[in-house]
């Protein structure tokens, strides 16, 4: 028997708990999105109010830490306490990790959930304190290799110069080095790789990699234990800083302060400094200008999002690592309609999977098709009624004003059913929020707009088509 299942049998009210938190949820997200992404989790051990539970893959993680991580904190908070916390562990990776090591990344917790004054990066009885005082925190993700980073035009610069480093931590010239880039691209993943490879060349180095809100959450948790002296120390005796999404220390002036003194007492001793953001240095604004200035000392590299053929790269390697079983014409008509975004790409192949082995059927194009449209409906979830609004009126030459108002203008009449319509379409809202954001209108307006464009859009191909320009022009620019 292993560790886990001990663990389960002294706790049988684990399981209850457990089945508590999913009826809740069963009831917050759609049913394919519970059957994929919620029913494969199973609950390990409950130490106090930290719920430890195991995933599938690191992929799980992100997933529903990105969706679902304001639904789950709600959910076993309301079920095991106010101070309830739920930690990861990777399936595969169990059998070799006893409970007791888990200073690494195979067990992450959701940072939404993450609660700092008790330092849960770590489970604290089960770590050796003193050492841990000592040791800056590091979260790599071993999954996060430049084995398993593709090559593309959109990297290139960025990927060449984390190679340099990995081979010369601290003695090349790119140092900062700097990558920015949208969502999804490959930042974390490509700066994780450097620290990966290094450590697996050399162990004795120290590195640290850990995003820019942990480090200030850590900080302010400093300040309150009046350990501040100790924590800037502890990070200025590491050889390779890895900061991810240093865009979070925007507004953040202490913090800031602290990270200009650690910055310059690491680059001074020839330490490696790696940042990551959604920007370039010079449109972090709110961010001091003396920081500004440092981070463009070394190498400023962007990542933008994948052509064509990367796509189909990564698709072909990532449905390889997930054995999924799927053609070359299916693989292009993912790539062709997931653009922007590589961890969208890796989201389809695993929804792709788990669809195909829910339903128990091989995959075939016309689950691709609705796999693909599936992710687009996901991403529309970030809409926002305002933005289509915008979209809509400037389109239709309105102002955005009027079709709030009582204005019955043709064109304004036009431009307000067509937003509404639109805004039910894309996003989650109900008709009655819907209808508050064009002036108060009653619900039953909303659905007076939608059958109205509806009909209109079957007998006016002009409408029609301005409908799905419009419709992709606000999915795709979000
Ligand atoms: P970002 O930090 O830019 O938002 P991530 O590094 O988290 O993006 O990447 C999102 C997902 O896409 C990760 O699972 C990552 O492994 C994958 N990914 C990104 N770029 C590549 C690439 N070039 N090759 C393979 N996988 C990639
Ligand atoms: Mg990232």
């Amino acid at each position: 028997m292993t560790d886990y299942a001990i663990k389960m049998e002294s706790n049988p009210n684990m399981k209850t708990i457990w089945k508590d938190c999913l009826s809740i949820i069963k009831d917050k997200v759609p049913d394919l999105t519970y059957n994929t992404w919620f029913l494969p989790i199973k609950p390990i051990e409950l130490n106090n109010q930290n719920l430890l539970v195991e995933v599938p893959s690191s992929f799980f993680i992100e997933w529903l830490e990105e969706r679902y991580g304001n639904i789950i904190d709600e959910t076993i908070k309301s079920v095991i306490g106010k101070n309830a916390e739920l930690s990861f562990i990777i399936a595969e990776n169990k059998e070799e990790n006893s409970t007791t090591n888990i200073s690494n990344s195979n067990i992450t917790q959701l940072p939404t959930l993450r609660k700092v004054e008790n330092n849960n990066y770590y489970k604290k009885d089960e770590i050796d304190l003193s050492e841990k005082e000592e040791t800056p925190i590091s979260l790599l993700n071993p999954r996060y290799t430049f084995e398993n980073f593709i090559k593309g035009e959109n990297n290139q610069l960025a990927r060449a110069a984390a190679l340099a480093i990995a081979d010369n931590p601290g003695e090349t010239s790119f140092n900062p080095l700097f990558i920015y880039g949208g969502v999804g691209l490959g930042k974390t993943h490509l700066i994780q790789a450097i620290g990966n490879e290094i450590l697996q060349k050399k162990s004795a180095i120290k590195v640290s990699y850990l995003s820019a809100d942990m480090f200030t959450a850590e900080f302010v948790d400093a300040i309150q234990h009046d350990k501040v002296n100790e924590f800037s120390s502890r990070y200025k005796t590491v050889d390779v800083l890895i900061i991810d999404d240093i865009q979070f220390l925007i507004g953040k002036e202490k913090t800031q302060d602290l990270f200009f003194q650690i910055f310059n007492q690491l680059h001074q001793s020839g330490k490696q400094i790696i940042l990551s953001s959604d920007k370039p240095p010079k449109e972090l604004k709110g961010l001091s200008e003396r920081l500004v200035s440092r981070f463009q000392w070394g190498l400023t590299a962007d990542i933008q999002p994948p052509d064509l053929e990367t796509r189909i790269a990564i698709l072909n390697k990532k449905s390889k690592n997930y054995g999924i079983n799927i053609s070359h014409k299916m693989i292009e008509y993912i790539a062709l309609n997931i653009t922007s975004n590589i961890r969208e790409l890796e989201g389809c192949l695993i929804k792709l999977l788990a669809n195909s082995s829910l339903s128990n059927k091989e995959i075939d194009i016309e689950l691709v098709k609705r796999t693909v449209k599936e992710i687009a409906t996901n991403r529309e979830t970030n809409i926002t009624i305002d933005q289509i609004t915008k979209v809509v009126c400037q389109h239709f030459k309105v102002e955005e004003n009027a079709v709030r108002e009582k204005n019955r203008k043709k064109e304004v009449v036009i431009a307000r059913q067509v937003a509404m319509y639109l805004s039910k379409k894309l996003t989650a809202y109900s008709l009655k929020t819907v209808g508050l954001h064009f002036g108060g209108r009653d619900h039953s307006t909303v659905i007076h707009a939608q059958t109205t464009i509806e009909s209109l859009m079957e007998v006016d191909p002009q409408l029609k088509e301005s409908v799905n320009y419009l419709k992709n022009k606000i999915e795709f620019s979000i």
